[in-house]
């Protein structure tokens, strides 16, 4: 009402302004007049400007064109140009009229990819569908500006919603109908309905309430989510399966490490009971023998019972239990473990109070363990051993160092392949070669890498490097 008020009381001051003017030149008041009408398009649209054009041709008729007073024209030239002055207003009316309206289109389609481009780059930030899916409605609504969005899956029957107050799950009988029967984009009141697929199958549905998208636009949200879910399903199953391929490699080494150390101390039994046997032994030997026999069962017994917890871990997989694991605790209760390790050696131990990861303590304790039995194993007695744990940046570091005999740069990377044991250590020292590919597995279980700085004859830092976590929680 106010713009038609505006429109027309602009006209009825031209045409008075004009009026009042003596001697006034009649292209003047017509070129005044085709300003205001392009001024009505270009800003109000085309009704306003053609209301006045009409009116404008009228006026300009009887008030400037001679006899003036009347509607009629006595020169044949002035009608002439009259219908200049109707038509050239009408024309110029559109024209100005289709320009806003294509700026207009044009600056809702950048609106509208520019939603697009924001909203794909949120969805690409998930890797996980609970917190995708859970995401999602909010995302799109304070994206494209909604008051409220759902989002509902038909497998499980889900639904997710921002905005509602959870006034949706009085609708959720019928979305299951509308999801499967609703063939494209559609608008509904002020609700738009967005149907979800997989390929042809119907996937779900996304409403959006309080929200200008066009067709395209909305169907194209569609896509995207429905994009976006696939490929987070397909990124989980990868994980799963590397997390699935990881605990059987673990498992395989435990085996085989199993299956090599069994052959040890069958050995030693059988050899001693051989000899007690067929030797004329006495008492002392006999003893000596015996007391062979007995130890080496009592290690028999144990690797058993690794066995039997294997033989579970095969039926269940390797499960990890991840806590908060501080490392100076955990290198001290490693010390007990093996305190052969400080009898021969000298151990230092600097690993800061506070300094901890995510990990399971007792897979963690098999690491440090074996890296201080190697480390003692492969330098002089009484020689020192260092344990050394840092922060570097998002890294959390745990070294064993010695000064032993140390390992040829070629063989560097060998030593934790299975079963392999440096060419000079190989007869001299006993061992099976399982030790680091245990180790190395059980670090990687962890996010982490276990690496070797050596030298040849001046000893070797071996180093779990572990990502830095926020270690929140239960404490081991
Ligand atoms: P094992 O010690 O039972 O032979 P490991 O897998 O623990 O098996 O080690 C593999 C090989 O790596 C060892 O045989 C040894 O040659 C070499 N090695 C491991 N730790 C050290 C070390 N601290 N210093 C020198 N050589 C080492």
């Amino acid at each position: 009402m106010t713009r038609w008020v505006i429109s027309l009381g602009a006209l009825a001051g031209i045409v008075l302004a004009f009026r009042r003017w003596d001697h006034v030149n009649t292209t003047t008041v017509a070129l005044a007049l085709l300003l205001l009408i392009l001024v009505l398009a270009a800003e109000w649209g085309l009704r306003y400007a053609l209301v006045c054009s009409v009116l404008a041709t009228a006026c300009y008729n009887f008030f400037f064109l001679p006899p003036i007073g009347t509607f009629t024209v006595a020169d044949p030239q002035n009608w002439l140009t009259l219908f200049a002055f109707l038509a050239t207003s009408v024309i110029a009316s559109r024209l100005s009229h289709r320009a806003r309206s294509e700026a207009q289109q044009a600056r809702a389609r950048q609106h509208e990819l520019e939603v697009l481009f924001r909203l794909s780059r949120e969805l690409l930030r998930t890797e996980n569908v609970g917190d995708l899916l859970h995401s999602v409605p909010s995302t799109i609504a304070s994206i494209v500006g909604s008051r409220g969005c759902a989002v509902y899956l038909l497998e499980g029957a889900r639904l997710f919603q921002a905005g509602y107050d959870h006034t949706k799950e009085v609708e959720r009988p019928h979305f299951q109908q509308l999801a499967e029967t609703l063939p494209g984009a559609h608008t509904e009141g002020s609700e738009i309905q967005v149907p979800l697929r997989t390929g042809v199958r119907p996937r779900g549905l996304i409403l959006i309430t309080g929200a200008v998208l066009s067709t395209q636009a909305a169907e194209a949200i569609g896509d995207l989510v429905s994009v976006t879910i696939d490929r987070v399903q397909a990124l989980e199953k990868v994980a799963r399966n590397e997390a699935a391929k990881e605990s059987e490699r673990l498992r395989n080494l435990i085996i085989d490490s199993i299956t090599h150390e069994l052959r040890t101390p069958l050995t030693s039994i059988k050899g001693s009971a051989t000899a007690l046997l067929t030797g004329d032994l006495n008492d002392e030997g006999r003893r000596e023998l015996l007391t062979i026999i007995d130890e080496e069962s009592d290690r028999l017994d144990k690797l058993v019972s690794e066995a039997v917890e294997v033989a579970q871990l095969d039926t269940q997989q390797v499960h990890l239990t991840f806590l908060r694991v501080g490392l100076a605790a955990l290198v001290e209760r490693t010390r007990g473990t093996c305190s052969w390790v400080e009898n021969d050696h000298d151990l230092r131990v600097v690993v800061p109070p506070d300094l901890a990861i995510k990990g399971d303590p007792n897979f963690l304790q098999k690491v440090v363990c074996n890296l201080l039995e190697n480390a003692a194993k492969y330098s002089a007695a009484g020689s020192p051993i260092t344990v050394t744990g840092e922060q570097k940046d998002r890294t959390v570091h745990l070294s064993v160092a010695d000064h032993g005999v140390g390992i040829d740069a070629d063989e560097q990377h060998l030593i934790f392949e299975r079963f392999y044991r440096a060419r000079n250590h190989g007869d001299r020292i006993s061992g099976t070669g399982m030790g680091l590919a245990i180790s190395r597995a059980i670090v990687e279980a962890h996010g982490g890498e276990l690496s070797v700085l050596s030298q040849p004859g001046q000893g070797s830092v071996f180093t779990c490097a572990f990502p830095a976590g926020e270690e929140k929680g239960r404490t081991d």
